[in-house]
């Protein structure tokens, strides 16, 4: 999941109830969570709210499609190599 926040300036009046605050104005930042892990924290570059939401949709499938996908590829890229399965018989001795 993707979590949107703002990166409190040091002027900013909301900076000290935290980052979940987003009625003020301070840029705005991603942070992408799988499994309660964080993978990953982005600027979105901007601090208009309805603009960084659309963005968040766009990242969060790019994010996902990358850390989905990813290990799908490469396990398939194994699966046609001729020396996959005498590998395997190597490793369960
Ligand atoms: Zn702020």
């Amino acid at each position: 999941m993707l979590k949107i926040w703002r990166r409190h300036t040091a002027a900013c009046p909301h900076r000290a109830r935290g980052r979940d605050v987003l009625k003020c104005n301070c840029p705005l930042w991603a942070d992408g969570y799988v499994d309660g892990k964080r993978v990953l924290r982005q600027s979105f570059n901007t601090r208009d709210l309805a603009r960084a939401r659309k963005k968040a949709v766009a990242l969060e499938s790019s994010v996902f499609n990358l850390i989905f996908d990813a290990p799908l590829l490469r396990r398939s890229k194994g699966g046609h190599q001729p020396f996959s399965s005498s590998s395997r018989a190597c490793s369960t001795k």
